[in-house]
């Protein structure tokens, strides 16, 4: 007998807009190579510096409601006023060469994403306080002051829906954070219930 899992996982990772999801994804890429990132598609513009490809497909209002209507995205949603999805055909080939994929999404999106892959592994990063979240937004200089009000507003709301996730990590120390990341990744791997070949054995 051997006990394997064939497929990799489903990582969605969720949080209120400056808490650091980005940081923290990125970081987790920079460390370990088992894990692979979905590149997302989006209307918003990009920021300085950002990349078609990259950070984010970037489409036209039109071009991604081609996608949508193709059936091409996991998931969708509208998100201050832009449109974010997630492209499904590069999750399914990551999570085919046994990878996992992390999708950072907001939390509309992946309630979508619980609805049809229920097995994935729903992680919330929450703020250590409102204070630090507004402070880090506003450090970022990224947005306008009515998109930073605009972000902050949605804030309590995304609060609301932390009970739907699995796992909640606060970013108060990203080290740490990544590694807390890191170890629920390690451990979903673990999780007897996804292992295949045992579940097939057990019958
Ligand atoms: P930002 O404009 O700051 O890059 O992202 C705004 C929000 O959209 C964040 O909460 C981010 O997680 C979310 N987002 C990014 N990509 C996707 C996606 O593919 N689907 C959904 N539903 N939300 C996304």
């Amino acid at each position: 007998m051997s006990i394997n899992n064939n497929k990799g996982n489903l990582i969605v990772i969720s949080g209120p807009s400056g808490v650091g999801k980005g940081t923290l994804c990125r970081a987790l890429l920079k460390k370990y190579s088992d894990i692979d990132y979905s590149v997302s598609a989006t209307t918003r513009k990009p920021r300085p510096g950002e990349v078609h490809g990259k950070e984010y497909w970037f489409y036209s209002k039109e071009d991604f409601e081609k996608l949508i209507a193709d059936n091409q995205l996991l998931e969708w949603a509208k998100v201050y006023n832009n449109y974010y999805g997630t492209p499904i055909d590069y999750v399914q080939e990551v999570i085919d060469k046994r990878k996992d994929c992390i999708l950072e999404i907001d939390v509309q999106g992946a309630m979508k994403v619980k609805s049809k892959w229920s097995e994935g592994v729903f992680i919330f990063i929450a703020p250590p306080s409102k204070e630090e979240l507004i402070r880090r937004i506003t450090f970022r200089g990224t947005e306008s002051d009515q998109e930073i009000k605009k972000r902050m507003s949605q804030t309590d709301e995304e609060m609301r829906c932390i009970s739907n996730y699995d796992y909640v990590v606060v970013n108060d120390d990203i080290d740490k954070a990544v590694e807390s990341i890191r170890a629920i990744i390690v451990a979903e791997r673990c999780n007897i219930t996804r292992l295949d070949s045992l579940k097939a054995d057990i019958g």
